[in-house]
């Protein structure tokens, strides 16, 4: 859809969408190219999606270019492992840089050459303060900072200086190459800041072949600008910083000058989102690692079973404005069970499994019936489903003392088996504890498909699966990471202390109907009356299937919140 389109669809363009029509209008430019830009020091999460679903869909709209950038001038924190992960992720959820993959780290010696450059101009100088001294010289809203006591020494002296900072002879810590802008600018960010620090690490590309690395506001201006980027969007943190992009590339009075536009960034209840603090998880083990299927990555969100489609269609839902907001978990959620619904087959499978024995059937007799996949898309076409003397049925589905409106199974209830027969509880067997362990039936024979023939009236329909014929699997239930809507905005306290000590339920030796032992990984379910399921990628086996619940069928948190 091109941004016209988007205008006869009747959806009105968000903020950027409508800055970008109009420089293409007005002839600012011929094309718009974009650029998604992650630092690879973890792996992308959904607040990622939000930017990389702006970034390539305005470019996709416009037959245009995303360019994805790495951001990689801190080698201390970034591998090469989540270079790859990033790489798998943007295309999983559907984007296709094509050619245009960068790295800021191939730009160094560029980005050198414009430090010189900033020297020579006098307006750049090596400073011995270190990290603690510049922040208290900085100033405050209220106050003008002060100028350090470097900042006046010669363009000679800055150059060598700034040569042997680079030729690896100064240790870390010593000395920074600082922009000489203002030290009291009302902007705290313009205040002579660093372009340059010495880091003796090596890394994942360059490899020792620099020791100084160039800090993200000279590097990100920069590299647009090279790269021809039109039209460069962030996050709303960075507003005070587009002074400083500014004045990087008006200074150097390079060729192009890319338009910084901040949007809001994405925050979601229940969850946290930064990249530090989803490592901290998994370094110290709260979750599986960075594709745990509770985790609001796109390796967790894609292992847990969310489809690309349901969060591009979550991007779009929640659209792209100009102030900071919160979305409820519900709507992610609420996304993929719009999507799922639609596209997945139904399946019978029984996740606390009760056992009833149907006494009047016959021992070796096995029917088949056909379950319709989908109760809306005949299209999607039917299977068929084994019936035996013994099945199993979900244990919650039988109470002993049945309250008014239970309308399942219960001592003397006639229930209907879906798409079999109606069947009445005879009699009740008990383990030692006291515990229902089997449940007795009979089946009425002239009631095959689930209708009795005299049109008597059996209101509880409950799912089953033949004992017979059952795939047995390990089912996982997810529920939200956090107890609490805002973990992290606590001062006080740590986020996992509100960690969900429940958000992970294992159940064993639940049985399936037979169709799923030809699952896949891609595949995904609707187990009547339970959810939406998927084989999880990491741990299923063949001949130990496992589960994972990526979604309820309805929104409880919403229930909860009623009550
Ligand atoms: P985090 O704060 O989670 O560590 P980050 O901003 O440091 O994320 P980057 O790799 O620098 O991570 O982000 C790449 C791009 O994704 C940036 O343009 C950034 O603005 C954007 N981005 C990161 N988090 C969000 C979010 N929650 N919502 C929207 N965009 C985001
Ligand atoms: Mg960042």
């Amino acid at each position: 859809m091109n941004t016209e389109n988007h205008i006869e669809s009747g959806a009105p363009l968000d903020f950027i969408r409508a800055i970008v029509a109009d420089d293409l209008k007005s002839g600012k430019h011929r094309q718009v190219v974009t650029r998604f830009p992650p630092e690879p020091n973890g792996f992308l999460h959904i607040g990622h999606a939000k930017s990389i679903c702006l970034n390539f869909g305005i470019a996709g709209e416009n037959d245009s270019v995303c360019h994805l950038r790495f951001d990689d001038t801190n080698p201390s924190k970034e591998s090469t492992e989540y270079v790859e992960a990033i790489q798998r992720d943007v295309r999983w959820l559907g984007f296709d840089w094509g050619e245009h993959l960068y790295y800021a780290s191939d730009y160094f010696d560029r980005l050198h050459d414009y430090a010189v450059q900033l020297i020579r101009m006098g307006k750049a100088y090596v400073c011995h303060l270190n990290a603690d001294q510049i922040r208290e010289q900085r100033g405050t809203l209220t106050e003008p900072g002060q100028n350090s006591p470097f900042r006046e020494r010669s363009v000679e002296e800055n150059l060598e200086l700034f040569a042997r900072m680079r030729a690896g002879e100064l240790p870390e810590g010593s000395c920074v190459l600082r922009a000489k802008i203002d030290m009291a600018s009302p902007n705290i960010i313009m205040r002579d800041p660093v372009l340059y620090r010495i880091i003796h690490t090596s890394h994942h590309r360059t490899g020792d072949k620099w020791c100084i690395y160039p800090m993200y506001d000279f590097t990100h201006c920069l590299s647009d600008m090279i790269e021809g980027i039109t039209h460069s969007l962030c996050t709303l943190e960075f507003k005070n910083n587009r002074a400083l992009y500014d004045w990087v590339l008006d200074t150097l009075n390079t060729p192009c000058h890319p338009r910084q536009i901040e949007f809001a960034r994405l925050n979601i209840n229940y969850t946290v989102m930064s990249k530090r603090k989803l490592l901290q998880m998994v370094n110290e083990g709260q979750v599986s690692g960075w594709d745990d299927p509770r985790m609001l990555t796109i390796s967790g969100l894609r292992r847990r079973g969310y489809t690309p489609a349901s969060i591009r269609a979550f991007c779009d839902t929640i659209g792209i404005g100009r102030k900071e907001s919160w979305i409820d978990m519900g709507v992610l959620e609420n996304a993929v069970r719009e999507d799922l619904n639609e596209t997945a087959p139904r399946v019978l499978g029984v996740l606390r499994p009760l056992k009833v024995v149907i006494t009047n059937y016959p021992e070796d007799l096995v029917e088949e019936f056909e379950g319709q996949n989908h109760p809306k898309k005949p299209e999607m076409g039917a299977r068929t489903l084994p019936f035996c003397r013994e099945v199993y049925i979900e244990a919650d589905d039988f109470l002993e003392e049945p309250p008014k409106k239970f309308f399942r199974l219960a001592p003397g209830r006639e229930v209907r088996l879906r798409y079999a027969y109606l069947i009445t509880c005879r009699e009740v067997i008990k383990n030692e504890k006291g515990e229902v362990v089997e449940l007795r039936c009979t089946y009425d024979p002239a009631s095959r498909g689930g209708t009795a023939p005299d049109g008597r009236k059996v209101k509880g329909t409950i799912h089953w699966v033949s004992a017979r014929h059952a795939v047995a699997a390990e089912i996982r239930l997810y529920d939200r990471l956090f107890t609490v809507e805002h973990p992290d905005t606590d001062k006080e306290r740590d986020f996992k202390e509100f960690l969900n000590p429940n958000s992970l339920e294992i159940l064993c030796g639940c049985m399936l109907e037979p169709s799923l032992a030809g699952a896949t990984v891609e595949d995904r379910f609707q187990f009547e009356r339970q959810g939406y399921f998927c084989l999880d990628a990491r741990d299923s086996a063949l001949e130990k299937p496992v589960f994972n619940r990526i979604v309820t069928l309805r929104d409880t948190w919403a229930r909860i919140a009623e009550e």
